[in-house]
């Protein structure tokens, strides 16, 4: 039974206690997250942006799952980075929402060697870091802590 003051979440045709990947994709983002669900069991969400009552839906769905959910958040930086507050909110591990940028906005990326943050205004692979010109491949893991997404040498192995 369903308590009219907690409606199901609107359109989102979860089922309670879903453990698999939840992909939620803002704008005109196509499937780019459909190489991330591994096989597991899947569920889509499309919105057209972040908003208040797109949120509450994403809440409501997470709200649903158990421990254990993945979530993959695509679109534009704003809407995602809004959507991955509201992930933590749910209680979500940073490790368990994977942020797919659309490459419409800027990304900041860290540098694990000089610690400094750079900004890249196109989706790119690569960046030059501004602290220390290290060529940085960039991942799509982002640490909330940090407020960035982590770089690493991709260059590593050549470097003698
Ligand atoms: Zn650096």
């Amino acid at each position: 039974m369903r308590s009219a003051s907690m409606p199901p979440a609107a359109g989102t045709g979860l089922e309670p206690g879903f453990r698999g990947v939840i992909c939620a994709s803002f704008g005109s983002t196509g499937d780019t997250a459909e190489q991330h669900s591994g096989g597991r069991p899947r569920h889509d969400l499309r919105f057209e942006s972040a908003n208040p009552e797109t949120l509450s839906d994403l809440r409501s769905a997470l709200g649903r799952s158990h421990v254990g959910v993945r979530l993959v958040l695509a679109g534009p930086q704003s809407d995602i980075r809004a959507a991955a507050a509201a992930a933590a909110e749910c209680g979500l591990l940073e490790e368990e929402v994977i942020l797919l940028s659309d490459g419409m906005g800027p990304s900041v990326i860290y540098c694990p060697h000089c610690r400094i943050t750079t900004t890249v205004r196109a989706a790119s692979p690569e960046v030059a870091c501004q602290g220390c010109a290290t060529t940085l491949a960039i991942t799509d893991h982002f640490s909330r802590r940090i407020g960035a997404y982590l770089g690493y040498s991709a260059h590593a192995e050549e470097a003698s």
